[in-house]
């Protein structure tokens, strides 16, 4: 009993420091009737089994140009302050995905990302699940379940990015970079690009080293590359492998921008 009371007394505090990312204070009453009308336009929808790994990234490609766009998932836990610090001192322009799991985990690191011009925040999804309901699981990672988690997944993410830095994004990457027909439909019908890309470095896996993460990025490039890298891995080689392949880049004539600076067919 005492134990009980105790808890009562703590569960309000306690509440106030969990991880909030179903952020109840934007689930409301204009959310869930803003959420009832895109789902009655989704299910008139067929729905078709057509899960597909977001794999192209739909930027304009042309010899003529020079840019690249170095894109970076915050999936969920920790920051890579090093990899940031080295952007800004090479004045590398770069896009970054945060899911909602790790903007609770970092709110003043994405206020601060976001108030830097060199940066550009996107949305990686609320819990980082594949947005799908159709398909099979990728990555161990979790599906959403209904059309309800689908948008909660794209839009309440956009709503919390909007509320911590001022603006609304542009385009969602599904967390694996995995979507099906149904929340293309969705994304759409919330003004959303699906953000694909055409080079992963390869910091997906723990193993890969500096050179082969430069490698990777340095044997496709071309004008409207997308390279998907990530910001919550301090402990992988992403630095060093951007350490060895900007110079490079540079030498061949390359530059770097926002994913929104590319035309978007
Ligand atoms: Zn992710």
């Amino acid at each position: 009993m005492q134990a009980l009371k105790f808890f009562l007394i703590l569960f309000p505090f306690l509440n106030c420091f969990s991880q909030d990312y179903l952020d109840k204070n934007l689930k409301n009453e204009e959310y869930l009737s803003f959420r009832e009308r895109i789902k009655a336009r989704i299910s008139g929808e067929k729905i078709k089994n057509s899960f597909f790994e977001a794999n192209k990234s739909f930027t304009e490609k042309s010899e003529a140009l020079g840019y690249i766009a170095l894109t970076f998932d915050a999936c969920e836990g920790k920051y890579n302050e090093e990899l940031v610090n080295f952007l800004i001192s090479e004045n590398i322009p770069a896009t970054f995905f945060l899911t909602g799991k790790w903007i609770d985990k970092n709110p003043q690191i994405t206020a601060k990302l976001a108030s830097n011009p060199l940066f550009e925040i996107e949305n990686h999804g609320l819990k980082h699940r594949i947005c799908a309901l159709t398909g099979d699981k990728k990555y161990g990672l979790k599906k959403t379940a209904n059309l309800d988690e689908i948008i909660d997944e794209i839009e309440l993410n956009n709503r919390k990015i909007e509320k911590l830095t001022g603006k609304r994004p542009v385009f969602y990457r599904p967390a694996g970079a995995y979507a099906d027909e149904i929340c293309l439909n969705a994304a759409s019908l919330l003004s959303m690009e699906i953000a694909g890309y055409d080079s992963l470095a390869g910091d997906s896996f723990s193993k890969t080293s500096a050179k082969e993460m430069s490698e990777n990025i340095i044997k496709n490039a071309r004008h409207g590359m997308v390279v998907l890298m990530h910001l919550n891995h301090p402990e992988r080689n992403e630095v060093g492998a951007l350490k060895i392949a900007v110079p490079i880049l540079r030498k061949k004539g390359f530059s770097f921008c926002h994913l929104e600076d590319f035309t978007i067919r």
